[in-house]
C-alpha cells in the first residue's frame, strides 16, 4: 500500500503519452513545443484507422517468420487504451495480441520508411503499460508497416524499458525547466517538420 507522500508524488507526475517517447527520441524539441508552448497537440491520423487492417493482418500471421509467436491463435484487441498512474503514462495501442506465447503490442506505421529507434522507444512504452495492466512480461513487439504490409519484430529488452523510463524523467525535467532543448543533430528531420518555423536557429 502506498503512503501519503508516495500517493502525492504520483498525483504530481506530469502526465505523458507514449508518443512523447517516440517524438523525444526523434527530436526533443518536438515534445517541448507540444508540451511547454501553447501549440495545439495533434491526434495522429493513424488512430482513426486500424480496424480495416484486420484482414491483412490475418494474412501476415500466416508468415513463417512469425509462426513462433503463435499470433494466429491469439486474441486480438484493437485500439487498446492503457494507463499507468505509477509512470504517469497513457497511450492508445493500435493492436494487442495475447497468444499462448505472451502479450505482443503492435504499432501501425503509415509510412514507407523503415522504423528508426524512436519506434522502439514507443514500443517499450507500450510494453511497460501492458506489463502493468496484465501482470505479464513483454519481450517482443511488432511494427506493422502498412504500405508495404510488412511486420518488423522488435526485441523489447529490459535495458530498452529502463531507457524508456529514464527518458520519461528527462522529458519531465525538460518541461519543468522550460528551457528549449538542442535541436536534433539530423537536419533531414527538419525538412518536413511542422515546427520548423519555431526553429529559427536551425535554418
Ligand atoms: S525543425 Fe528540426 S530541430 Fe526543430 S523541432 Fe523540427 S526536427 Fe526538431
Amino acid at each position: 500500500m502506498l503512503d501519503t507522500d508516495e500517493t502525492t508524488a504520483l498525483d504530481n507526475l506530469i502526465p505523458l503519452r507514449v508518443t512523447d517517447l517516440k517524438e523525444y527520441e526523434y527530436c526533443p524539441r518536438v515534445v517541448f513545443y507540444n508540451t511547454v508552448m501553447p501549440v495545439e497537440r495533434k491526434t495522429t491520423l493513424k488512430m482513426e484507422r486500424g480496424k480495416d487492417e484486420e484482414f491483412r493482418l490475418d494474412a501476415l500471421e500466416k508468415r513463417r517468420s512469425l509462426k513462433r509467436y503463435e499470433l494466429a491463435s491469439g486474441k486480438r484487441s484493437f485500439h487498446v487504451w492503457l494507463e499507468s498512474k505509477r509512470l504517469g503514462l497513457t497511450g492508445k495501442l493500435d493492436l494487442l495480441i495475447s497468444s499462448p506465447r505472451g502479450y505482443f503490442p503492435v504499432d501501425f506505421k503509415y509510412s514507407q520508411s523503415r522504423p528508426h529507434r524512436n519506434y522502439a522507444f514507443q514500443l517499450a512504452g507500450y510494453a511497460l503499460l501492458v506489463e502493468e495492466a496484465f501482470g505479464a512480461k513483454v519481450e517482443t513487439g511488432f511494427i506493422y508497416l502498412l504500405p508495404a504490409q510488412e511486420v518488423v519484430a522488435v526485441e523489447v529488452t529490459p535495458r530498452l524499458k529502463e531507457e524508456a523510463v529514464e527518458r520519461l524523467a528527462a522529458i519531465r525535467d525538460m518541461i519543468k525547466d522550460g528551457i528549449l532543448p538542442p535541436p536534433t543533430p539530423f537536419r533531414n528531420r527538419c525538412e518536413d517538420c511542422e515546427f520548423r518555423n519555431y526553429c529559427g536557429d536551425v535554418f
